[in-house]
């Protein structure tokens, strides 16, 4: 078990993710949260990039860590290797475990919701890619709800 910052309210925050959380960061994006992909590996870049964008920084580094809380800038520290116990650790950082349309997976763009069709459909503003609420996104609810559940 690793050390965590917890913080109170984790809900409406943005974030930056390092590169061991990725698929991470995918999974925030789809609960509707502002999630940025690292630009280069290296902390430094990663700490400039949150300090300059504000972004709450989530990372599995505790190099990167302590880096962190020396500069002030705010941190999560993941312990776990699993996705599962990862989103659990982020739910108990304050994030409402529920799906929200309103970030893209691939590129963290904003969707925006179309119009017509009987089922609900969304589409990146900047990537173009669609989303709609199918059985991937069933499964997926079903999955958060069973996280929810343990916690
Ligand atoms: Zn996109």
């Amino acid at each position: 078990m690793g050390i965590k910052l917890s913080i109170a309210q984790a809900s409406g925050q943005r974030y930056i993710v390092d590169l061991m959380l990725m698929r991470l960061g995918r999974w925030l994006r789809l609960m509707g949260q502002d999630v940025a992909n690292p630009d280069a590996a290296s902390d430094r870049e990663i700490l400039d990039k949150a300090k300059k964008e504000m972004r709450t920084v989530i990372t599995r580094d505790r190099r990167l860590w302590q880096s962190c809380l020396r500069a002030d800038q705010p941190c999560i520290l993941i312990a776990s290797s699993r996705i599962r116990e990862q989103l659990l650790e982020m739910a108990g950082a304050g994030l409402p475990l529920r799906l929200e349309p309103d970030r893209c997976t691939l590129c963290n763009g904003p969707l925006r919701q179309l119009a017509g069709d009987e089922r609900e459909q969304w589409q990146c503003r900047i990537c173009g890619k669609l989303y709609w609420r199918g059985s991937h996104w069933k499964k997926m609810e079903r999955m958060l709800g069973e996280i929810s559940s343990r916690g």
